[in-house]
């Protein structure tokens, strides 16, 4: 069966990517999203260079690069500013053609909403369920209206309502930490020049400007998942947690606005078999979440959108299709979970002797052997790679 008209739950950036490269390919497509303003506030992100070699190919990377900060040096330091491993990731540019930037999300998001035909996209509309026969998908909405489509696209994130309908048995694995994320307006130089990740015991801090004059920061820490907390809780919380903790932490947490603070407990999916049943299948945190320590996940699912797309345009057959985009995403995006999860374990380590175990093997492991893994993410090109 022929792919038309398609139906996209879900407007966060792999949703909007996809919906681009489909409409780019020539396909009819709609996309629903349940929040009425789309783009985390509070929140910025860094697209490494494949994800931007992607981004290329829909026509927003310029846009993109223009919009965000280049990322040109990261650094690994101790909570107290020691540092532990300094990668120079204005190599990835030079090395794979595209940089590693890092954006607002509001300011992804209008770029990708405005890359969009009009109408395209439908806010304030939730999914409920789908049926789905031999012919087509019919998805049942929140405002009590439906829509049929020949292909029904789960984008709609790592909590996802469509994979619960397709897959109740599976089920979320807590990492066993929470993270919090800010953005600062700043003039403050020091916290605008800095790239940086530190640890701690149980905890760590990151820091990265996003544009002229905002710093997007993220902290992470040990607990228990499901603290419900205000702004001001979580502020508080932060500024005990980082007291110590180097320069210029204690003040992005100062300067951040309380009820601007975001909280999310983290969490994946170990890689499972099956994104699809029928004429309907999962893409981005709703077919493969992963934890964000390697800084990966929207990556994934900005070069999940476009082998879909590509797959839908190559092959007639939707089932067919679908087959063979799973077969091209599965080893790669597994393997963004597996190792994702691992470095999560070591950054999160509580036992403080462990701790300096950890940052000691950190600081005397050859750079070469580091960057393995962040080539490994960052050099592959969905374009031309097909598995
Ligand atoms: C702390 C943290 C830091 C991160 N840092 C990075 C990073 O630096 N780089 C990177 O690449 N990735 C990063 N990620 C991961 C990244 O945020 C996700 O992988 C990415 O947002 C996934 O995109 P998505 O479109 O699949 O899902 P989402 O962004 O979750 O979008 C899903 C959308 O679906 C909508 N939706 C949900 N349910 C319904 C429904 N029933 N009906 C209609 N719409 C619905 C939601 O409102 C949402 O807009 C980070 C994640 C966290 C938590």
């Amino acid at each position: 069966m022929t792919t038309k008209k398609i139906i996209i739950i879900g407007g966060g950036i792999g949703g909007l990517c996809t919906a681009i490269a489909l409409q780019n390919n020539g396909f009819d497509v709609t996309v629903y999203e349940k929040v009425k303003k789309l783009g985390e506030v509070g929140a910025g992100l860094t697209l490494w260079s494949n994800a931007i070699k992607v981004l290329r190919e829909l026509g927003v990377a310029d846009a993109v690069i223009c919009a965000g900060s280049k990322v040109n040096s990261s650094q690994i330091r101790a909570s107290n500013g020691a540092m532990l491993y300094d990668a120079h990731m204005g190599e990835m540019e030079a090395q794979y053609g595209e940089p590693v930037v890092a954006i607002h999300r509001a300011a992804l998001h209008e770029i990708l909403i405005n890359a969009l035909n009009p109408n395209t996209l439908k806010l304030g509309i939730g999914f409920i369920k789908f049926e789905q026969n031999e012919k087509d998908v019919t998805v049942y909405f929140d405002d009590g209206e439906s829509d049929t489509a020949d292909l029904l696209i789960g984008a709609d994130g790592v909590h996802s309502a469509v994979r619960r309908q397709m897959f109740p048995e599976i089920n979320l694995r807590y990492s066993g930490y929470t993270a919090w994320r800010g953005v600062v307006e700043t003039e403050n130089e020091a916290a605008l020049g800095l790239t940086s990740e530190s640890w701690g015991v149980g905890t760590r801090f990151g820091i990265v400007r996003v544009d002229k004059s905002r710093v997007y920061w993220f902290a992470t820490s040990n607990q228990s998942a499901g603290e419900k907390s205000t702004g001001e809780q979580r502020k508080v919380k932060l500024l005990g947690l980082f007291k110590d903790w180097h320069d210029p932490i204690h003040y992005l947490l100062d300067a951040t606005p309380a009820d601007l603070i975001l909280q999310n407990d983290i969490h994946d999916i170990p890689p499972f078999a099956s994104w699809s049943t029928g004429q309907v299948t999962l893409l981005g945190d709703a077919a493969h979440p992963t934890t964000p320590n390697m800084g990966q996940g929207a990556c994934m699912a900005v070069e999940s959108a476009y082998v879909l797309s590509r797959s839908l345009k190559e092959q007639t057959d939707t089932r067919s299709a679908l087959k063979r985009y799973e077969s091209q995403r599965h080893v790669r995006t597994a393997w963004i979970t597996n190792m994702s999860w691992t470095i999560g374990k070591g950054g999160q380590v509580s036992n403080p002797l462990l701790c300096r175990a950890r940052n000691f093997l950190v600081k005397v492991t050859p750079k070469r052997a580091m960057q393995r893994n962040i080539h490994r993410a960052a050099g592959f090109d969905a374009i031309k790679v097909v598995s």
